[in-house]
């Protein structure tokens, strides 16, 4: 397949980065994912400027217009300009001697790539989700290509057959490894606080509109591990999660099977009915 680098489309097998770049040797870098639906890529606008605004917050130069303005020609390239696709975007500090500091004149290294995607009308799984220790930094708003925090829980997560590892802070529940986590309890939504321990997810963000329009109470406020039990729903937002329904957090059941919530359920079905009408936004 094709892929965008540094101005050009190239044969992801042609496709070469420097062993002293930045995003190789420091993980130093930014990435966005998000999707093309059949009617466009759900909220463009949204991912790119959060790439900016990161780019921004770790010193990194680089217009994020440029990409833009070329994921038509990789789309085109990867003749998926009319399908349902995923589409990466990273850009690093680029390729300097390996010194921590920034570098004087590195010019950044900026990559696209695009796969064939599909999300389903409606994410009907039911999750098993773990809690551990978020032992992250206390820059997790930063969207950051570096993910070993991230890659460790997952991990922990996975060899405990579970689908995804819910974050503890001093107590409380921040984020999953790559989701961000809301609960129902009493008819009232809560979700961490977009603040430096958790990622601002353009999903999360959606979902907090959409409760405004359904007119379901919603708190940023975090939840403390111990007051599971006193919620009644919990649910997953990601833009390949969408909206994913949690059964199950370690010892504590919300319900068997493939029971959704109602609350989860309006979401779910709000979520969907947006996805619809949204094309290129
Ligand atoms: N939190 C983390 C740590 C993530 O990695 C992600 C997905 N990249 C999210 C939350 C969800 O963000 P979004 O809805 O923008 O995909």
């Amino acid at each position: 397949s094709k892929v965008f680098l540094n101005g050009e489309i190239v044969d992801s097998n042609a496709a070469k980065i420097s062993v002293f770049d930045r995003g190789f040797l420091f993980g130093d870098g930014i990435y966005e994912v998000m999707v093309q639906l059949e009617n466009g890529i759900f909220y463009k606008n949204a991912h790119l400027q959060r790439m900016q605004d990161n780019l921004k917050k770790i010193g990194i130069a680089h217009d994020i217009a440029e990409l833009d303005s070329q994921i038509p020609t990789l789309l085109h390239a990867c003749q998926l300009e009319d399908s349902p696709c995923l589409i990466y975007l990273q850009v690093t500090r680029g390729v300097a001697a390996r010194k921590h500091a920034f570098p004087s004149e590195a010019k950044p290294t900026a990559m696209m790539y695009a796969l064939p995607y599909s999300l389903p009308h409606i994410n009907q799984k039911n999750m098993k989700v773990v809690s551990m220790e978020d032992k992250r930094w206390h820059q997790c708003d930063i969207k950051s290509i570096s993910l070993l925090g991230n890659v460790l829980a997952n991990q922990s997560a996975m060899v405990q057959n579970t689908d995804e590892a819910i974050l503890v802070r001093d107590g409380f529940i921040t984020e999953g490894s790559h989701t961000n986590i809301f609960f129902v309890g009493k008819e009232k939504v809560y979700t961490h606080p977009a603040n430096h321990h958790i990622l601002d997810g353009i999903t999360r963000r959606v979902v907090i509109d959409l409760c405004q329009e359904l007119q379901i109470p919603l708190f940023e406020k975090a939840i403390k591990i111990d007051d599971i039990p006193s919620m009644d729903e919990a649910f997953l937002t990601g833009t390949t999660t969408q909206i994913a329904s949690v059964g199950q957090i370690d010892n504590h059941v919300f319900y068997q099977s493939n029971t959704i919530g109602k609350t989860t359920k309006k979401l779910q079905e709000a979520f969907a009915k947006l996805k619809e009408l949204n094309a290129d936004t």
